[in-house]
């Protein structure tokens, strides 16, 4: 009997991240579930189990390098190396930039680039040894549009986007898709996190006219992590309610 196929999703305790390995689930992959905090890692990869699937939690910070190293290592130990990286933990801060820290800063680009960085350096080796092997970035629509109270938060996501172009190119040829996806505003709790005003103005900007679910963010995940998305390389596919039209 073939193995299953296995897949780490960082970040997956809340909202986008909760949403695509419930999906990876459904789509027949055993998926390690990774979060900040173990019970809402524990929570996720439960439900899993509940519906039938294959879910191991832990918890680490992905900008750690210890942390990523001992999630890696769980996942391998699980279900053996992974055929698809989700790289999806993030967090949301706003404030005008003459009032960004250096703090903000570097949390946000630590998390988010440092966190992917991490993550992938791990995860790639297996994969480029199989010759078979998907990584999807999820980046945000702020990263090609920008948004104001943002520059820190969209300038990781504009990195993202550009880590993913550049990966994709050193390695598509040898059977590693690297792609990314570009949700719009997800009611999340990260979303919630902004300003209601922030909320309210962004909504009226919108062609579709209302946020995103976590679930619409999934099925584009799913999408690209299969082989329909063979020729998808170095993308950045935008579930976005039509705020960026490329
Ligand atoms: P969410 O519901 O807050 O989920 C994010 C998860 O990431 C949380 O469970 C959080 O853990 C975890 N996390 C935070 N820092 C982490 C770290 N250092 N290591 C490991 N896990 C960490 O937010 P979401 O909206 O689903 O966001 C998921 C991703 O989508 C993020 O990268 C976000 O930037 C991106 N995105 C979101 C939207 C949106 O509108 N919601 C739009 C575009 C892109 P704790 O909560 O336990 O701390």
């Amino acid at each position: 009997m073939m193995p299953i196929p296995s897949a780490i999703v960082t970040g997956a305790g809340s909202g986008i991240g909760r949403a695509i390995a419930a999906r990876l689930s459904q789509d027949g992959y055993a998926v390690l579930v990774n979060d900040l905090h173990l019970d809402r890692a524990q929570a996720v990869a439960d439900e899993i189990a509940v519906a039938g699937g294959k879910a191991v939690a832990v918890a680490g910070d992905v900008s750690s390098e210890t942390d990523t190293a001992n999630v890696y290592d769980v996942a391998v130990s699980a279900f053996g190396h992974p055929r698809l990286l989700v790289n999806c933990a993030g967090i949301v801060h706003q404030a005008l930039f003459e009032n960004l820290e250096v703090a903000d800063f570097d949390r946000m680009f630590a998390i988010h680039v440092r966190g992917t960085f991490l993550m992938t350096k791990l995860a790639l080796p297996s994969m480029l040894a199989a010759g078979d092997g998907v990584i999807i970035n999820v980046a945000s629509q702020l990263g090609q549009i920008g948004g104001i109270e943002l520059v820190h938060y969209a300038g990781a996501k504009a990195a993202i986007i550009g880590m993913t172009k550049s990966l994709a190119r050193e390695v598509s040829n040898r059977g590693v898709r690297v792609n990314a996806v570009a949700p719009g505003p997800i009611n999340t709790p990260l979303v919630r996190e902004l300003s209601q005003e922030w909320r309210v103005r962004k909504a009226a900007e919108l062609p579709l006219g209302r946020f995103g679910e976590p679930e619409e963010v999934a099925a584009t995940v799913s999408f690209l992590a299969s082989p329909a998305a063979s020729l998808f390389v170095g993308q950045t596919l935008g579930p976005n309610s039509g705020d960026v039209m490329l």
